[in-house]
């Protein structure tokens, strides 16, 4: 990834009344195929880059949708109220951490996926990329600090 750690990444939702600005390198970017992420996107699945939420700042009125994920930890989806956009996400087993939507930054183009999650629920149409390591559900480690 040729992000360094004092770089500044903005985004916003597609109405653009939420803007955020978030600063370093994720710990994780991920493309997650679970079913929540599905329905949630509309699509085959999710991407996400994962980020201390104390380098986040976000701005404007969010609406929150809580659920339990598959595995039973709490999940926080936060989105725009006027355009729906999914923002970010929040799980309680990661504590201190948001995993923003990558497609809602305004320029995506630096960042790298490095795993694919919840394989087992990947659609035949959703081709991915075979250089990706796998995962069938979600994988048992968390990121080291970078
Ligand atoms: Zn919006
Ligand atoms: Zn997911």
């Amino acid at each position: 990834m040729t992000i360094n750690k004092d770089e500044n990444h903005q985004g916003s939702c597609l109405c653009g009344k939420i803007r955020y600005k978030v600063k370093g390198v994720p710990k994780v970017v991920a493309h997650c195929h679970c079913i929540d992420c599905q329905k949630l996107t509309g699509a085959g699945h999710s991407t996400g880059a994962m980020f201390s939420e104390k380098n986040l700042k976000l701005q404007g009125e969010v609406g929150e949708y809580k659920l339990k994920s598959e595995n039973g930890s709490k999940v926080t989806r936060v989105f725009c109220l006027t355009c729906g956009s999914p923002i970010l996400g929040k799980n309680s087993d990661m504590q201190g951490y948001v995993t923003i939507s990558l497609g809602t930054f305004d320029n995506s183009s630096s960042f790298e996926p490095e795993v694919i999650i919840f394989a087992r629920n990947q659609k035949p149409w959703d081709v991915m990329d075979k250089k990706i390591a796998v995962f069938m559900a979600q994988p048992n480690w968390h990121p080291e600090e970078k």
